[in-house]
């Protein structure tokens, strides 16, 4: 007979589940820094499905994602599950995490009660259409993030995971190593495997960027593996020893370089010339590391807005810039003369599916991939090493909790495969890389504006809108769309061409966006047709306001054409809502 609740650390009966347990939740009314968002509480343990698995977590690992979770933001990970029907209010976080298997659902066939395993973190549903005709999971629309995503992660005495997320467990790590390294390393080798003909190969040359980052140094082992030759980047030479330790050939310190950043306009040619000079010296830099003249054939990206630009010059003719992450920002620009003319290939990628998650895990189990652990926590401190992340204080690599393991360092029940030295961070290291965003905030679609809708209380668009179309031709110049944007004190003009018909519409974003990059000389000799938001949209005189503030948010749009009879004879826009609602 089962106890109703074991304390932390005392492990029942093989097999035997308490109804209740310990675990580390999250709840909205305590929204915020990790020291208060994280409590201790006792719940009911979880049931599992048929496809399901219930593991006793001995360590789990940190990562970031658990920070936004506690924040809120930018997704109530709670309320968005509570709007998808799941009762629970609370959230248990924890991607990555060690185990005993202590319970399997009947469809499970790949472990069973009481083997030691680790869990990858991706889930999805194996009632999906597209998983079932076999199209990669990743792309599926039921694909989570467990521990983010869903519910029942690693912060607990029990997790529930799904059976395919399950994985041998390396023999010669100890708990708190096996859970450090997973999500990092799938990702890490989707992003160097998953790619078809450009997938890494012997002989490769692949650029790493952050290689004693936590990607990173999974991506220097992944392509020693491989037999690719890889050259680190990191910020000080203080981390040069640890990237060569860990298999690259050698390592750049990016601060002797300071073209980073978006690229300059190309017509810009001083600015243009200047970043040049500097993405060359930073070449010529990887053939030095290199010790012969050759281009990498793979970077691994994740930095993002500041690196992107060197990654795809640098990047070999019919390369691949491969990118998981926009750390540093997410407009990443690109000249597109080096991406056709020398048919490079700029590849987003995000997390792994099983069967490379399994492809990863085959390296560890043989001893070939270092969880480049730099820290772990106990169990009381799970609210410690997040705040940590938070505030940016933590150790570059790694880290991890304790759950059902008592101390450090249990759990290693044999020999590595293969002798392999741990490489060890500098002392005092610390991440000066900013707070990185959630890697699964829902992105919008084309057609998914969230369409707001105002109270119907009968007024109708002729009531609002202003009667007569101020217009320009195509051939306009933008000097003279911004005169009569000043002299009649308004806030777009529409562009109609020879027939009468409205083609576009330049607004005072469009005005502002044509200046980027140019003189106002430049900018101001331009033609409405370049600078203008193409299409108009359209309403009828006699449509409800409540129908066209629908339209125009659901299309992310701040004004519409008034026609009569399909004539255009006016303007609505979202001033005139807002004039109306402060009741000018
Ligand atoms: P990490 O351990 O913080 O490493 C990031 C590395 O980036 C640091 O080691 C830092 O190294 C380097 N870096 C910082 N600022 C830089 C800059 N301005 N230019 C170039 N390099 C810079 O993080 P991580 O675990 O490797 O993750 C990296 C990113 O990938 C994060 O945004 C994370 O959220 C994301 N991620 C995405 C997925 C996915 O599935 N899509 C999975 C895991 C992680 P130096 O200062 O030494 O250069």
């Amino acid at each position: 007979m089962a106890k109703e609740l074991y304390n932390l650390g005392e492990m029942p009966p093989l097999g035997v589940i308490p109804p209740k347990m310990h675990a580390w939740l999250i709840r909205p009314e305590r929204f915020g820094k990790p020291m208060e968002a994280f409590q201790k509480e006792v719940v009911n343990t979880p049931p599992i499905a048929d496809d399901e698995v219930l593991v006793y977590v001995m360590a789990a690992g940190v990562n970031y994602n658990n920070v936004w979770a506690g924040l809120g933001i930018p997704v109530n990970v709670i309320g968005a599950r509570n709007k998808a029907g799941e009762p629970e209010e609370f959230h248990i976080g924890g991607s990555d995490a060690s185990g005993i298997v202590y319970k399997v659902g009947k469809d499970v066939t790949n472990v069973k009660v009481g083997d030691e395993v680790v869990m990858h973190c991706g889930q999805y549903s194996r009632n999906c259409a597209w998983v079932k005709s076999g199209g990669d999971p990743m792309y599926s629309p039921t694909f989570r993030i467990w521990g983010y995503e869903t519910n029942w992660g690693s912060f607990a005495q029990f997790t529930k995971v799904q059976g395919q997320q399950c994985m041998p467990k390396p023999k010669h790590m100890n708990w708190e190593e096996a859970a450090a390294y997973v999500l990092v390393g799938a990702t890490a080798w989707r992003m160097l495997h998953g790619w078809g003909a450009n997938a890494i190969k012997k002989g490769d040359v692949a650029l790493i960027w952050g290689g004693a980052g936590g990607l990173g140094s999974m991506a220097i082992q992944i392509a020693k593996a491989a037999g690719a030759t890889s050259v680190a980047m990191v910020s000080g030479e203080d981390k040069f020893d640890y990237c060569m330790k860990l298999g690259a050939k050698g390592c750049i310190n990016r601060n002797e370089f300071d073209h980073w950043g978006m690229l300059p306009h190309w017509k810009d040619n001083v600015g243009y010339a200047k970043w040049l000079k500097g993405v060359r010296s930073f070449g010529a830099k990887i053939w030095e590391v290199l010790g012969e003249k050759r281009a990498p054939n793979i970077v691994f990206e994740h930095p993002g807005e500041t690196t992107i630009p060197t990654s795809i010059f640098v990047c070999e003719t019919g390369g691949l810039v491969v990118v998981c992450a926009g750390t540093t920002g997410y407009n990443a620009t690109v000249d597109l003369r080096y991406l056709w003319m020398r048919q490079k290939r700029l590849q987003g990628s995000h997390f792994a599916n099983t069967e490379q998650a399994n492809q990863m895990n085959e390296l560890a189990l043989r001893g070939l991939l270092d969880p480049c652990m730099s820290r772990a926590f106990t169990y009381d401190e799970i609210p410690v090493a997040h705040q940590l992340m938070h505030d940016n204080k933590h150790p570059h690599g790694n880290m991890s909790v304790l759950i059902g393991a008592t101390e450090f360092g249990q759990g290693a029940s044999g020999k590595p495969p293969v002798a392999i030295a741990h490489p060890t961070l500098p002392k005092g290291d610390v991440h000066t890389t900013p707070a990185p965003y959630p890697m699964s905030t829902p992105l919008p679609g084309i057609a998914e504006g969230e369409a707001l809708t105002i109270t119907d209380d009968g007024t109708k668009v002729r009531d609002l809108m202003h009667r007569g179309i101020i217009s320009c031709t195509p051939d306009d110049t933008v000097g003279t769309v911004a005169k009569i944007m000043v002299n009649k004190e308004i806030h777009a003009v529409v562009v109609m061409d020879e027939q009468g018909k409205a083609v576009g519409v330049v607004s005072q974003t469009d005005m502002v966006l044509a200046r980027q990059g140019r003189t106002p000389d430049q900018a101001r000799s331009m033609r409405a047709k370049a600078v203008m938001t193409p299409g108009c949209a359209t309403c009828d005189a006699d449509m409800l306001l409540s129908d066209a503030v629908s339209l125009m948010t659901g299309r992310r749009m701040h004004r519409l054409i008034v026609t009569e009879k399909d004539q255009p004879i006016g303007v609505i826009s979202m001033t005139d809502v807002v004039r109306k609602i402060i009741g000018e």
